[in-house]
């Protein structure tokens, strides 16, 4: 089949993080089963009772022919994961063609024909010709669910741990730059308690806004205190942070009870994504020493850790050699994190360029897509072969 053809039926199966994706699972599994590969899938009930699906395809590779199964010891050592997310972001119902891949001007256009399905559709086009019986080390291919709602998918199977992985190319689109870095991705609700009271009397209160306000100074303070450790390669080179939501009160009159307001940041990599929530602690502490009941409570409930992967790792070498672009760092949230903490150097690498993706009217390009399969191939002669 011609990577076109794959590509058409992938677009064809409506993938939206909404729907279950077992029709994805389903195809990919028909498909990678053909080439000869074993396949075991991880089935989970969401919290809207919807089955969602990762799959793992892989081969033992002659050099472990005694491999055990995939199991929860994590025994098994993948030499070279491909790593491709089934679903997609929704799209507008009036983009007709959304489930229909169109070719214009050497690009292919359809929902999901950048993000990531040109991915997949590489990846089993550059294995097809491949007689998966003589590698010598194993390979793997890993179709994960739920990445567009916060690489759900990828955080269980990180967390199952079926299997070890030395090196990931985590499908995305980069227009085929190597990504060996990203910033991490944490957000906090801050909740400040007040005590009510009429605005002509205010001390009989305490006003939650106030105090709100005493702790967003201080958090001004943090953001330029975090700017002194650096990292390279990155635009900032440092962690930000940013408040952007808050609310508070309940009318002009009365001195406000309650003060909410959300904090995000972005560490850079190598700075523990609890750190920034450790120094807003410390500060915290501060402002209790000149007001005893200064209430605050933190709901802290997103922690994406940050990756990198190094210049000198055989994967980003490799990759820079095959794609003729050097590698630079991700501002997006990817699936790199789980492959690492598989034990992976990851790098994020795909056709396609992000600023089309999540658009009506996304597409892939030909020619990047032809040239992925091509990477692709490469590598797997290169780390399995
Ligand atoms: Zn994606």
């Amino acid at each position: 089949m011609t990577v076109e053809q794959t590509l058409a039926d992938l677009v064809a199966i409506d993938s939206v993080s909404s729907r279950s994706n077992a029709e994805m699972i389903s195809y990919l599994e028909t498909r990678c089963a053909a080439f000869g590969f074993e396949t075991k899938t991880f089935s989970h009930i969401d919290e809207n009772g919807i089955e969602k699906i990762n799959l793992v395809a892989f081969t033992s590779g002659q050099e472990s022919k005694s491999q055990p199964p995939l199991s929860a010891s994590g025994a098994v050592q993948i030499e070279l994961t491909l790593v491709g997310h089934t679903d997609t972001v929704p799209y507008d119902p009036n983009w007709i063609e959304a489930l229909t891949l169109t070719e214009k001007d050497g690009k292919l256009f359809g929902r999901g024909a950048c993000d990531t399905k040109a991915f997949i559709a590489a990846a089993l086009t550059a294995i097809e010709p491949i007689d998966l019986g003589r590698l010598k080390k194993p390979l793997a291919l890993v179709f994960s669910s739920d990445e567009e709602i916060g690489c759900l998918g990828a955080k269980r199977l990180a967390d199952a741990k079926p299997f070890t992985a030395r090196y990931a190319i985590v499908g995305e689109p980069t227009s085929l730059q190597p990504m060996r870095a990203g910033k991490g991705y944490c957000l906090a609700e801050f909740i400040i308690r007040g005590t009510e009271a009429h605005s002509a009397y205010p001390q009989l209160g305490a006003s939650a806004i106030f105090r709100a306000a005493r702790l967003i100074e201080q958090i001004e303070k943090i953001a330029d205190q975090l700017k002194e450790d650096q990292r390279e390669g990155f635009e900032p080179p440092y962690t930000t942070l940013n408040i952007g939501v808050i609310k508070g009160g309940t009318a002009k009159n009365i001195v406000a009870g309650e003060c909410r307001f959300t904090l995000e940041w972005r560490t850079i990599p190598g700075q523990a994504s609890a750190h920034v929530l450790n120094l807003v602690g410390q500060s915290i502490d501060e402002l209790k020493k000149d007001d005893s009941e200064f209430l605050c409570e933190i709901d802290a409930h997103r922690f994406d850790e940050s990756f990198e992967t190094p210049a000198d790792s055989p994967l980003v070498e490799f990759l820079e050699r095959a794609s003729g672009q050097s590698s630079a760092t991700v501002a997006f949230g990817t699936e790199a994190p789980s492959m690492i903490s598989l034990g992976a150097d990851a790098v994020v690498f795909g056709p396609g360029d992000i600023r089309v993706a999540h658009r009506t009217g996304e597409f892939v390009p030909l020619r990047q897509l032809n040239q992925c399969v091509q990477v692709l191939r490469q590598a797997i002669e290169k780390f399995c072969g």
